[in-house]
C-alpha cells in the first residue's frame, strides 16, 4: 500500500502537465494543492501505514486520503474558467479505480468513500453552468456505473480472498491435528514409535553439536502378558496396557524423559542427559510403581502385573548410535527376564539409588 501510494502520487503529479494546459488560469492553486495538501497527506498516510495500524484505521485513512484527492480535483476544476476544465473532473474515475482496484480498500470503506466522492463529483458537475441537465445526468450515470462495477468486482474478490484464507486455515488446522494424531498410540494415547523416531532424530541433531552428555534408553516389557490375555481376554489386556501406560507416564517427570509405546506390550523411556546410574534409579522407580499398583493377573488375584526393564546408556552422536542403544537395552531386557522378571537390568546398586530418592525407596520396599 505504501509503495502504491507513492506510485499514485507520482501519476497525480504527472497530471500537472495537462493541468498547465487545461486549467492554466488556476495553476498556482493547483500547485499548492499538489505540494502543500496531497503530498503531505500521502506522506502522513504512509507514515501511519508503516506503523501497522488496526484495520479500521488503515482503511479509514486510505479512504479519507482518496476523498481529499477527489476534493482537490473538484476545487481546481470549479475554480478554473477555462473551456475544457470539465474533462479534467473525470480524472476522479482514476481516483476511484486507484482506491478500489489498486489499493483494494475493504468493501465497506470503499463504498463509503465512493458515496462521498460521488457527491463531490456531482457537485462539481453541477457548477459547470454551460452544461445542460441531460449532460450532467449522463456524466453522473457514467461515474455511478464505474463505481458500481468496481465495487461489485471488489466485493467478489474480497469474498474469494476471505474464503481462500479460511480454506487454507482449515487445511492447516486439519494437518496439525493429523500430525498430532499420527504421533500418538491409538490404544494408550501415549507417544508412538513414529514420535520416538522423531525424538531420536531431534536428540541426534542436538548431540551433533554437543556429544558429551550420556543418554539412556529403558526398554520395558509386561511380564507374562500372553498369559494375562489368555486368562482375562484381549479387552482386559487392552485395559491393562492403558493402565500401565498411564502409570509409566505419571512416574516419569517431563524434565527426565518421555514414555513411548514401542510395540505390543513393550514401552520405551528415552532419558536425555541421564547416565546409567540415574537411568537405573528411574527404571527401578517405574518398576516399583507398576508392581505397587497390584493389578490382578488372574480373577483370583493370586498374582499381579509386573514389568521387566532393560537399561542401556551411551553418548549418542559420539560412539553410540540410537539403534545400538536400543539393541543393548533389548539385550538387557532379556537378561532381566532370564533373571526372573519383575526386575531391572543391570540391577540398581545402593550407590546408584542414592541419586534418586524415589528409586531408593522403591528398591528398599
Ligand atoms: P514375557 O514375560 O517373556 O514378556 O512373556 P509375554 O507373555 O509377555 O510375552 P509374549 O511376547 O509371549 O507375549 C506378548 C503378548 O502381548 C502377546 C500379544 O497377544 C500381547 N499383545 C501385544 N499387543 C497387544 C495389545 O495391543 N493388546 C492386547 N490385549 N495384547 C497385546
Ligand atoms: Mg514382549
Ligand atoms: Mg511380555
Amino acid at each position: 500500500m505504501i509503495r502504491q501510494n507513492y506510485v499514485g502520487l507520482l501519476v497525480y503529479h504527472g497530471f500537472l502537465l495537462t493541468d498547465y494546459r487545461v486549467i492554466g488560469d488556476v495553476f498556482l492553486l493547483d500547485l499548492i494543492l499538489h505540494f502543500c495538501v496531497m503530498t503531505p497527506a500521502t506522506v502522513a498516510t504512509n507514515l501511519l501505514l508503516a506503523r501497522c495500524p488496526p484495520r479500521w484505521l488503515r482503511a479509514g485513512a486510505q479512504t479519507l486520503a482518496m476523498i481529499v484527492l477527489a476534493l482537490t480535483i473538484v476545487v481546481v476544476t470549479c475554480a478554473s474558467r477555462m473551456p475544457d476544465r470539465d474533462v479534467l473532473i473525470f480524472t476522479i474515475i482514476l481516483v476511484v479505480l486507484f482506491m478500489i482496484v489498486m489499493q483494494g480498500v475493504e468493501f465497506v470503506y470503499a463504498t463509503a468513500g465512493c458515496a462521498a466522492i460521488f457527491i463531490l463529483f456531482a457537485f462539481g458537475m453541477n457548477t459547470f453552468d454551460a452544461h445542460s441537465a441531460d449532460r450532467i445526468l449522463m456524466a453522473d450515470s457514467i461515474m455511478a456505473g464505474v463505481m458500481i462495477f468496481s465495487l461489485f468486482g471488489a466485493y467478489a474478490l474480497e469474498q474469494r480472498t476471505r474464503a481462500g484464507y479460511l480454506l487454507t486455515l482449515r487445511d492447516r488446522l486439519r494437518n496439525e491435528a493429523l500430525e498430532i494424531t499420527s504421533l500418538r498410540d491409538a490404544l494408550t494415547g501415549i507417544c508412538n514409535r513414529r514420535a520416538l523416531d522423531a525424538a531420536l532424530l531431534r536428540l541426534l541433531a542436538r548431540r551433533a553439536f554437543d556429544p558429551s552428555p550420556t543418554s539412556s534408553v529403558l526398554l520395558l516389557d509386561i511380564d507374562h502378558f500372553k498369559a494375562f490375555n489368555d486368562t482375562n481376554g484381549h479387552q482386559a489386556g487392552d485395559r491393562c496396557l492403558k493402565r500401565v501406560a498411564a502409570i509409566l507416564t505419571e512416574s516419569v517427570r517431563s524434565d527426565e524423559g518421555k514414555v513411548y509405546r514401542f510395540g505390543g506390550e513393550e514401552f520405551l523411556i528415552l532419558l536425555d542427559d541421564h547416565p546409567e546410574a540415574e537411568a537405573a534409579a528411574v527404571a527401578e522407580r517405574v518398576r516399583a510403581r507398576v508392581a505397587g499398583e497390584r493389578i490382578p493377573r488372574d480373577p483370583a488375584g493370586s498374582a499381579f502385573v509386573t514389568i521387566s526393564v532393560g537399561i542401556a546408556s551411551g553418548r549418542l552422536g559420539g560412539e553410540t548410535t540410537a539403534e545400538a542403544l536400543i539393541a543393548a537395552a533389548d539385550a538387557a531386557l532379556y537378561a532381566a527376564k532370564r533373571g526372573g522378571r519383575d526386575r531391572i537390568w543391570p540391577p540398581l546398586t545402593v550407590d546408584r539409588a542414592e541419586r534418586d530418592p524415589d528409586g531408593l525407596r522403591a528398591a528398599r520396599a
